[in-house]
């Protein structure tokens, strides 16, 4: 069998001193990596663009203000003068952009050296420094940040021989050389399941595998769970869960999503901290967060092994699975096995780095930032409520994976300019107290890859409401697509900034719409199984399923549909193909149902949720609740057998239910409303609209018993005159259990009949 090993895409580095037999004989080389720093102090890492530039490093993201040093100790192994290399760059250099934001000084000993880092090289390169004699022993090493923008440095070296490779080829191998690295990576496993990316998606399939019995690493290159939905991102989980066809699917998201007032909220609202100790609470499962994976070895049509960094300690490690799920939003693990994926070329969902400002009682100043977008109070929307959301966004066409880091810096320079304009521009009459609170280091991206399935879900499929056998997750969020907002676009039109999104709302929103299981695992590599935003959709498919909690249910149906591979031995595909009844027994089971093996047998705690009604509750007026508050039989038009072209809608307040149906005049469309009544007695017959221009004036009601018919119309562009926004439809005699029937037509109705609820209210009441 031919075994195929991607070649690693990341270096490695750690903070190890050695001399070096390599370069020359005698020369002592001492690379010490950022990420190594004993201290990080105010520095960030940043491990976002290990697939471009090599490494994880440090960055000085301190909003104006420089940030606190890093400061580690090095051991020095034979006095001598030392040249010194800092691999950094200019970072907004690449744009010609006027002065150097990222300024940063290296402090050998308490003595800073004379170079200034951060003021030139558009890419990341090792920069001279000059040179510094160094004792033999500890020597303490700093970096001091000088701007509080963004400074970064991936390492320092100090040699009495050559200078470190730039040629980003030839660097993981000097680098392995220089630090004396393990030929070969440290194998953890065989687990049943790898998860690889700790975002909703990774983490609902590592917790549903976990509980049923699979023994479950999950790998996460952040120091924090929950992807965008974490506090580095700060987006809020949308989509609704337990409903549908199986309504158990969302219990696992429901412990574990954020409830955030904000979009970005603060800190506190991400819980990070709960989403952590759900997952440790798990005894299946062994956790690497600062894990990042890089390389995959695949065997045939299955992958063997997934080799990872550690972030902080550049350890390598080499998981082995019998499955792997990859859920790292963009298709990493999918791409390096050879699986088929695609990616659009243009036009794509940007990235966000979204941000916020608050107000003191005092004056406050800001840096000018003559390097970031120039920008005036009009080349931005403001941003109000404090805070700048999901449409500061960009990179629609530039390459989200091997320049993710252009875009994030972009993203920068648009918030600091819009910031600078704010305070130091027009806009610095009203912004005199204002300071900026939290921008995002870590950039949200929104779409890049994704890895194709045996169904690719479309636009047509979800709009046609095109039944698969294996729908299972519930998708109820729009059509949500994002294109550059055109008079925000004219100035920067290559890389615009603030984006506008289009909603296609022919979704069913309280159901949702079952994405299939089809979608969640590669047609190509027999043992990957897929779940989030790089699941097998189109473009125009993602803009609905990708939000955070239709994306963790995702997970919680491929940590089920593992745990039935392994114990019935056969494929993701496997699974739809001859067991998808073992699959439709653990849908229907409460998220907390456990087993510790696969042997065992499942146990429900008693703490497991409700089992929640498949439309979820109601949107609008409970019918229930009415009936009740009436003493009435009421029906909504999700009860009404529906004849002809009618459409769902809820943009109009005030329905009973979950929204309500309408259809076009003269379309011989029908909603027909049965009714039986609970005892005899007269009932007036109560239909329900929301009025609009694009109503009817004139639509007509029929209303039938065993006495007879009677016929009225009604102005639906005239709110309804009665209490709760009911009309009358006459009144009926009714034996107990006879029934009423109550037709909604479209004939003559000079503009659209809206169906809603239709109730029989004893008379008088
Ligand atoms: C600004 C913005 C606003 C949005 N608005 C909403 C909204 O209001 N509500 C909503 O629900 N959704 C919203 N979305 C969409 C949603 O955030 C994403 O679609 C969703 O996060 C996808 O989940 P995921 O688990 O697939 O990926 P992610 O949340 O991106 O999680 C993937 C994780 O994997 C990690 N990872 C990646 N590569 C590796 C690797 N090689 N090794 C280890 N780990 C790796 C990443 O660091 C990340 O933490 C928004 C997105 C953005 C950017």
């Amino acid at each position: 069998m031919a075994r195929s090993v991607t070649v690693r895409s990341a270096l490695v580095g750690a903070l190890v001193i050695l001399s070096s037999a390599a370069a020359s004989a005698h020369a002592a080389t001492i690379l010490v990596e950022a990420e190594g720093f004993a201290d990080h102090g105010g520095w960030t890492l940043d491990t976002q663009f290990i697939g471009e530039m090599g490494s994880p490093y440090l960055l000085a993201h301190g909003l104006g203000r420089p940030v606190a040093d890093a400061t580690t100790t090095i051991t020095v192994p034979e006095a001598g003068t030392y040249r010194v290399f800092v691999r950094t760059k200019d970072w907004v250099a690449r744009w010609q952009a006027p002065g150097t934001p990222g300024r940063f000084q290296v402090v050998v000993a308490g003595k800073p050296l004379g170079q200034t880092f951060g003021t030139s090289g558009a890419t990341w390169d090792w920069q001279p420094g000059g040179t510094v004699a160094l004792p033999a022993g500890e020597v303490s090493l700093a970096l001091r940040d000088l701007t509080g923008f963004d400074g970064r440095c991936d390492g320092i070296v100090f040699t009495t021989g050559e200078a470190p490779p730039n040629e980003v080829a030839a660097l993981p191998g000097w680098r392995r050389r220089t630090l004396g690295l393990p030929a070969e990576p440290e194998t953890r496993g065989p687990y049943d399941l790898v998860v690889i990316g700790g975002g909703y998606s990774g983490m609902g399939s590592a917790l549903a595998a976990a509980r049923m019995g699979l023994k479950v690493a999950l790998v996460q290159n952040r120091p924090v769970l929950g992807g965008n939905g974490s506090s580095e991102v700060r987006v809020w989980a949308m989509g609704l869960i337990r409903r549908g066809k199986y309504p158990r699917v969302g219990e696992i998201v429901e412990e574990f999503c954020d409830h955030a007032t904000k979009s970005p909220g603060t800190y506190e609202e991400f819980e990070d901290a709960k989403k952590e100790r759900i997952v440790r609470a798990e005894p299946n499962i062994d956790l690497f967060l600062d894990t990042h994976a890089f390389a995959v070895e695949r065997v045939g049509d299955r992958i063997e092994s997934v080799t990872c960094l550690d972030t902080r300690t550049n350890r390598e490690s080499r998981f082995t699975g019998r499955f792997f799920c990859d859920a790292t939003g963009h298709a990493v693990i999918g791409h390096l096995a050879g699986a088929e994926t695609v990616m659009e070329e243009k036009g794509r969902m940007g990235m966000s780095n979204m941000w916020a400002w608050a107000e003191r009682d005092t004056p406050q100043s800001f840096p000018e930032t003559p390097w970031a977008l120039p920008l005036t109070m009009d080349d931005f929307p403001y941003p109000r409520d404090h805070h700048g959301q999901w449409f500061w966004e960009s990179g629609f066409d530039k390459d989200p994976l091997g320049d993710a880091e252009g875009i994030r810096d972009w993203n920068l320079r648009a918030v600091f300019g819009a910031f600078n304009a704010m305070k130091n521009g027009d806009g610095a009459a009203d912004h005199a107290t204002a300071v900026l609170t939290w921008v995002a280091a870590i950039g949200g991206p929104r779409e890049s890859r994704r890895i194709l399935g045996d169904v690719v879900l479309t636009q047509d499929d979800i709009v046609d409401k095109r039944e698969f056998p294996d729908g299972c997750v519930p998708s109820t969020w729009s059509i949500d697509l994002h294109y550059p907002k055109e008079e925000y676009a004219r100035k920067f039109p290559d890389n615009p900034f603030i984006s506008i999104a289009e909603h296609d709302r022919r979704v069913d929103r309280s159901y949702g719409y079952p994405v299939p299981y089809r979608c969640f695992y590669s047609k190509d590599v027999e043992n990957l199984f897929m779940a989030g935003r790089c699941i097998s959709v189109t473009h125009e498919a993602l803009g609905t399923v990708r939000v955070m909690k239709t994306c963790g249910m995702m997970g919680e149906v491929v940590g089920k549909a593992a745990s039935v591979a392994v114990k019935r031995a056969t494929t993701p595909r496997g699974v739809y193909e001859t067991y998808w009844a073992d699959m439709e027994e653990l849908l229907q089971l409460p998220g907390k149902a456990r087993r510790a093996t696969l042997a065992d047998p499942i146990e429900i705690p008693a703490d497991a949720l409700p089992l929640a009604v498949p439309h979820g509750p109601p949107t609008g007026l409970d019918p229930a609740k009415l009936a009740a508050e009436r003493r009435a039989v009421v029906r909504d038009d999700r009860e009404a057998v529906l004849e002809g072209a009618w459409h769902e809608g809820s943009g109009l307040r005030g329905y009973v239910g979950y929204g309500y149906h309408y259809a076009g005049p003269n379309t011989g469309s029908k909603a027909r409303y049965a009714l039986r009544a609970p005892a005899a007695g007269a009932y007036d017959v109560l239909v329900a609209w929301q009025p609009h221009e694009n109503r009817g004036s004139s639509v007509p009601v029929l209303v039938e018993t065993a006495a007879g018919r009677s016929a009225v119309r009604f102005d639906m562009q005239q709110p309804a005159p009665l209490p709760g926004g009911f009309g009358s439809a006459g009144r009926v005699t009714l034996g107990a259990g006879d029934e009423c029937v109550v037709v909604i037509s479209t004939e003559d109705a000079k503009g659209n009949a809206h169906a809603d609820a239709v109730m029989l209210v004893p008379a008088g009441r």
